[in-house]
């Protein structure tokens, strides 16, 4: 084994291989070779010797987090508009943020940002939507890719029910999507995903063009479903040959026939759920998101409970912030309001969390999100500042999540590479 090929942690090691409950390994090394977990250690064995040891000291090695859904073009739009629900916040704010994107200067200047701030929240894997334009949706790319952050990116398609600067022609859509395809399918790190923007935007002819392209190079799905109740409404009128909002894109094969992530998942009946669950569609929960637009708040633990794979996302902008810890902390909180008022919905704990941002969504990226042998390392290093009272490391933890900053985060490694911050 060549020194170079293999990275060594030591520390108190984290994660959750299950939903129930957190592995503990304390004082322990954390071995990973070509990128991938090797083991977990309390004792280094001999061959591993003479290799140094990046040592962690008292502080935590835990996985890095999964973002499954996220607009990179709206970081320059946090906070904004928030007052709005919905359909009035993509008219007010939102299309004309992203029209920006025309101009590759202010997509390098935004996308950088961006990146620099999910590298500092911690967040290891990101699924995010880009905008309609094929030059800066390239940037986005380039750019995570440079700075070694795993991705799938979206070149968002819709040519229909918006604003005429942001309608796309649909044969051009079709055309820049399949070269946006070519350009990044063979990448290692960050790779395309097909991104119709939502039903209502898209013209028929769109989405069946979208859902070849999925079959033809096997490409993940990304894109939303019943958020809100006015949107679900609309959508009901724009096609009513359909009984419910995903069986449209069922009807166009985006809907399970290759991976797929669907985010928000707020007003789901049964037969939503049990479609969901047919055809393993992963539903994406976005709990600021939901808050700040007025959206409901997604049945997680129904659709847990019904075999439903669940995932996190931050949805910035309709989310406020890129921190995952903060997203897992309005997580547990929102099912607990819910599990006052729906008695059969227990409210989820840390661990069940814990594991939807890190393994939970990791799983979309393939063997990510755990330090089980053959994982590819993802980690954090977390360093908090001395506690007021001794600590274990599940109580670290514990408090990292509930009250850390990006400035505990004191190493990120990715595919076990070191990132530079
Ligand atoms: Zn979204």
């Amino acid at each position: 084994m060549q020194k170079g090929e293999v990275v060594i942690l030591r520390g108190n090691i984290v994660f959750t291989p299950e939903e129930k409950s957190f592995s503990v390994y304390e004082n322990s090394y954390l071995v990973a070779c070509h990128g991938r977990v090797e083991g977990i250690f309390t004792k280094l064995p001999e061959q591993y010797q003479n290799i140094s040891v990046h040592d962690c000291g008292n502080g935590l090695i835990i996985p890095g987090f999964v973002d499954l859904h996220t607009h990179a073009s709206q970081y320059g739009q946090r906070g904004l508009g928030l007052d709005y629900t919905l359909l009035d916040w993509l008219r007010e704010y939102t299309f004309k943020e992203e029209n920006k994107f025309s101009d590759p200067v202010y997509a390098t200047h935004t996308y950088q940002a961006f990146t620099e701030e999910v590298i500092a929240q911690g967040t290891t894997r990101v699924v995010a939507f880009a905008t309609i334009h094929q030059q800066s949706t390239r940037i986005l790319c380039e750019i995570l890719a440079r700075r070694g952050v795993g991705a799938y990116v979206g070149k968002v398609n819709m040519d229909d029910n918006c604003p005429s600067f942001m309608k796309e022609n649909t044969q051009k859509s079709l055309q820049e999507t399949e070269a946006f395809i070519y350009e990044w399918m063979d990448h290692p790190l960050v790779k395309p995903i097909i991104t119709p923007r939502f039903a209502p935007t898209c013209s028929r002819t769109l989405l069946e063009g979208l859902g070849k392209f999925a079959a033809q190079y096997k490409l993940p799905v990304q894109s939303h479903l019943s958020e809100n109740v006015s949107e679900i409404k609309w959508v009901q009128e724009l096609f009513p040959e359909c009984k419910e909002y995903h069986q449209v894109y069922q009807q166009y094969k985006l809907f399970g026939q290759t991976p797929t992530v669907m985010a928000h998942c707020v007003h789901m009946s049964e037969e939503a759920i049990q479609s969901m669950r047919e055809n393993q569609v992963i539903a994406v929960h976005c709990p600021d998101s939901n808050m700040n637009l007025t959206s409901g708040i997604m049945p997680l633990r129904k659709l847990l409970n019904n075999g439903v794979k669940v995932g996190l996302g931050t949805d910035i902008g309709a989310g406020h912030s890129l921190s995952m810890p903060q997203t897992i902390v309005k997580t547990i909180q929102l099912s607990k309001i819910r599990s006052l008022f729906e008695k059969k919905e227990e409210p989820l704990t840390l661990s069940e969390v814990f594991y939807l941002a890190t393994k939970g969504g990791g799983n979309f990226f393939g063997r990510v999100g755990s330090f089980e042998r053959g994982y590819w390392l993802d980690a954090l290093v977390i360093s908090q500042e001395a506690a007021v009272t001794p600590l274990s490391p599940l109580e670290k933890l514990q408090q990292f999540i509930y009250t850390g900053t990006p400035a505990c985060i004191t190493a990120r490694y990715i595919n076990g590479k070191k990132i530079n911050f």
